[in-house]
């Protein structure tokens, strides 16, 4: 096992959502590391995503918990996507329905939740199970 506490974050490719995404997540869950699962807009991925699409990111996720002892995984969206060019309302409802995809993966999580990084690049809690 890996030394120190790993979280997963599975977000978007855009360069200006890594530092944020990386930085709430180590304070918020007293992390060391963050393993980033990025994919364009990785919310409509995880919500709507073709099957094997899914798959693909699931089993990068079980490396992360398997491997790194991972027990949080976090779906981030963000303003401005070029890989999911919606509304915000329509993020945080594409958000809503990847919490619950990452939850039917059962895999031994004690945290899976969804943050909405705002046009200000600020991290916005959405939803955390
Ligand atoms: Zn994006």
């Amino acid at each position: 096992m890996a030394h120190g506490k790993f979280g997963t974050a599975i977000n978007c490719m855009d360069g200006r959502v890594q530092l944020p995404v990386i930085e709430w997540m180590k304070k918020q869950y007293k992390l060391d590391y963050v393993d980033m699962i990025t994919e364009p807009g990785a919310d409509k991925a995880v919500s709507c995503g073709w099957y094997e699409r899914i798959e693909e990111i699931k089993a990068k996720a079980l490396i992360s918990v398997n491997a790194h002892g991972s027990r949080t995984i976090i779906i981030a969206g963000h303003d401005d996507c070029a890989g999911n060019p919606v509304t915000p309302e329509q993020h945080k409802a594409n958000l809503r329905d990847a919490v619950k995809t990452v939850l039917s993966w059962n895999l031994p999580l004690e945290t899976v939740g969804a943050i909405w990084i705002n046009k200000d690049w600020r991290v916005e809690p959405l939803e955390i199970k």
